[in-house]
């Protein structure tokens, strides 16, 4: 049968994008076929102490590393299956769709907008938002102090800056960086008074500068932390539900947080209750 030159071309074509959705950059593949294979590309934060930091000798420590790593061993992968990948807050979706990291445990809040992009498990823990401000300052006490201009600094795609947005935005100038490590520098530097995100981030750098640097006012939001994966991998989700759970109940959550978050001073709060959906 003879066929025509721009059927065959178009065939050719069609042929072509099936290759190229067969080996698309591994976004068919699930988690749990990853973890099948043994290994795993988990995202968590590398400048957040205590909780997600990449260390000079590239090790990683951090109470969302813990987690991050429980998880994967409930899954059947070991240490040194797993490569950590940066998830910076505004690029968090985005690799969980790309299909570049398996899962993220970096300080992500679980909201109803991200849900319509990616699947939550957890919440496996629960801050709020609150302002880091220099040892010194006296004026700054909680976000309505922050009103007549002063210079607030968040992290772009992170829901403390949202809410700021949302809710000071006449009154504040916010200023948005990549990563909060920048927004301390400003702070340090006086390039601005006060960095907000979630308190226990905020506990963690207060830490790292002892003297220099303090948290205020009471958390002012509630922050669910979920670790995010494909939105429609509720198979995974199952199975990350359940680590989580067993990582609360068997008390190795307490452990990991009192190794990581605890010398900061951050008091130890009530799990919280997986929210399976
Ligand atoms: N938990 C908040 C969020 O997911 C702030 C912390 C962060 O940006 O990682 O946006």
């Amino acid at each position: 049968m003879k066929i025509a030159r721009s059927a065959r071309f178009a065939i050719g074509i069609l042929a072509l994008s099936f290759v190229a959705a067969a080996c698309g950059g591994g976004e068919e593949k699930s988690a749990s076929q990853s973890a099948a294979d043994g290994k795993l590309t988990i995202g968590i934060k590398f400048d957040q102490p205590g909780l997600g930091l990449r260390n000079p000798d590239g090790t990683y420590s951090g109470f969302d590393v813990e987690v991050a790593k429980y998880v994967a061993n409930e899954l059947g992968v070991k240490p040194d299956g797993i490569t950590f990948k940066e998830a910076p807050s505004a690029q968090r979706e985005t690799l969980i769709q790309n299909g570049e990291v398996d899962y993220i445990v970096a300080t992500y809040s679980i909201t109803d907008t991200r849900k319509e992009k990616v699947g939550f498990a957890g919440p496996y823990f629960i801050a709020g938002q609150s302002l880091l401000v220099k040892a010194d300052n006296t004026d700054i006490s909680g976000p309505d102090s922050l009103n007549g201009g002063k210079k607030l600094c968040s992290v772009t795609g992170s829901t403390p800056a949202q809410n700021v947005k949302d809710k000071y935005a006449q009154d504040v100038q916010l200023q948005e960086f990549d990563t909060y490590s920048a927004c301390v520098e400003a702070l340090r530097n006086g390039a601005v008074d006060a960095v907000t995100t979630d308190d226990i981030i905020l506990a963690g750098y207060a830490a790292q500068y002892p003297g220099q640097l303090k948290v205020v006012g009471q958390p002012f939001t509630t922050e669910k932390y979920g670790i995010g994966l494909a939105k429609d991998d509720s198979e995974t989700r199952g199975k990350i539900n359940d680590a989580i759970e067993k990582m609360i109940s068997s008390g190795a959550w307490e452990a990991a947080f009192d190794n990581t978050v605890g010398p900061s001073g951050y008091q130890l709060p009530a799990p919280p209750t997986v929210d399976r959906y």
